[in-house]
């Protein structure tokens, strides 16, 4: 909901506020801070707080080219592995899955803590940009208005602040304010409900494996990604809403070994569990994204679960829309990149939500009790590994399709 214009003490300018500091919300601020386009960034956490959450790690080749061309990856580039292939264990059999080879691309692993890390360096310290920790309470005022407005409260003072603008860019992620300014008659919101928990896991314990494994069991799922060299993210399909205190570590590394482990792997090196918390696993996407002077990006408009490692990959792909469609319009009038960014951005979202959708069902289905899911997910996870074309469209998917950014 969108509120009154409160009257503080002293309202400032800004053209765009930017809600939210996360990878959408800093790529937006970056790239109009390269352009000379003044914004403020508010953000609820404080700066190490958000230096330090851990979530994503899979970057796809165009993303990073992307922040490449806007000098937004210097340490991806120098420093990320890159993974080419992933292994599939199922049934006692382990089958590799070389999707650069098929594809051409691969993928960077590089942790979202160090992106943001690195976002938040550039945009505060080296382009100077204006970002402020520890906001309490935002409110957007008059967004279908062509004079918008923002409000918090400053951490330090009790005051309340406001920011008169031209755009708010809501990148505030799937807990922010910003989605819901956009009235019910406006937008819809479509969901879905996988009907299953993920337990992820961060490991202080070296990956057990060169590559990505996703383990299909009738136990349920079970996958392990490496983080870097001396932290793994695992993830146990459990049932939706399950505690963490249900699971100990000692139940979680017998229920790891027992659905990842196949003849002739070497045994999952085991550490401390630095992260235990239980994901219900559901996707939304708002439609259309934007609503007059608004423009969410990120897991603020859609969010995918993390089956496909897709939800950074979208934020990303949004904001280098969004950025570009600002400055088209507050330098040159061109509002054509703001006109077509809802369609533009929504492409891509629902291509890969059908994917990860996709891919739940082949991960879920054997373990979800139902004889004929169970027999259909194997099918599909074995036209996937003994077709050739069916192994090139799910590559193409998996590594996410190239785009002109
Ligand atoms: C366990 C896990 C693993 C994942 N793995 C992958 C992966 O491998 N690959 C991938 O592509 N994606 C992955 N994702 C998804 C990815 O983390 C998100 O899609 C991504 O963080 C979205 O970025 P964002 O900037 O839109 O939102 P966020 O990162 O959520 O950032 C939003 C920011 O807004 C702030 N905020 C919230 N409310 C307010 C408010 N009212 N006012 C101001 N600020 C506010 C928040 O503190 C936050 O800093 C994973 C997610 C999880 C949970």
């Amino acid at each position: 909901m969108t509120t009154p214009t409160p009257t503080p003490t002293s309202p400032e300018r800004a053209p765009v506020v930017i809600v939210g500091a996360g990878p959408a919300g800093l790529t937006v601020g970056n790239i109009l801070r390269a352009a000379a386009v003044d914004c403020v960034v508010l953000e609820t956490e404080s700066r190490e707080f958000i230096e330090r959450r851990p979530r994503a790690g899979f970057l796809e080749e165009w993303a990073v080219r992307a922040l490449e061309r806007r000098g937004l990856a210097g340490r991806i580039a120098e420093q990320a592995p890159t993974h080419t292939e992933f292994e599939f264990r199922f049934g006692g059999e382990r089958q590799r899955f070389p999707y650069t080879e098929i594809t051409g691309h691969h993928h960077f692993v590089y942790p979202q803590p160090l992106l943001v890390t690195d976002l938040v360096r550039e945009y505060a310290d080296v382009r100077g940009g204006d970002i402020r920790f520890g906001v309490r309470d935002v409110q957007l005022h008059d967004v279908d208005s062509e004079r918008p407005s923002v409000s918090y409260t400053d951490p330090a003072t009790g005051e309340r602040r406001l920011i008169h603008c031209e755009f708010v860019a809501g990148c505030d992620g799937a807990r922010g304010v910003t989605r819901s300014a956009l009235p019910a008659e406006h937008a819809t919101v479509a969901r879905h409900d996988h009907g299953v928990g993920w337990l992820a896991l961060l490991a202080e314990a070296p990956p057990s494996s060169d590559c990505v494994i996703l383990g299909v069991h009738p136990r349920g799922f079970a996958g392990h990604m490496a983080r870097s060299p001396e932290v793994t993210r695992y993830y146990l399909e459990v049932p939706a809403g399950d505690d963490p205190a249900n699971w100990p570590d000692e139940r979680v590394w017998s229920e790891l070994h027992a659905r990842l482990t196949v003849p002739g792997t070497r045994p999952l090196t085991e550490g401390p569990l630095v992260e235990k918390r239980v994901l219900d696993m559901h996707n939304y996407v708002v439609e259309p994204m934007t609503y007059g002077r608004l423009y969410l990006a990120g897991d603020a408009a859609h969010l995918v679960a993390p089956i496909a490692a897709k939800g950074m990959n979208l934020a990303l792909h949004d904001s280098l829309l969004l950025a570009d469609a600002l400055i088209a319009y507050l330098g040159k009038g061109d509002d054509s990149g703001l006109r077509g960014y809802s369609e533009a951005c929504l492409r891509r979202v629902w291509h890969y939500q059908e994917f990860s959708q996709w891919l739940a069902e082949l991960l879920h289905g054997p373990s979800s009790g139902d004889a004929f899911r169970a027999g259909a997910a194997t099918a599909r996870l074995r036209r996937v590994l003994g077709s050739p074309a069916a192994a090139s469209t799910f590559a193409e998917l998996f590594i996410g399709k190239d785009t002109d950014h």
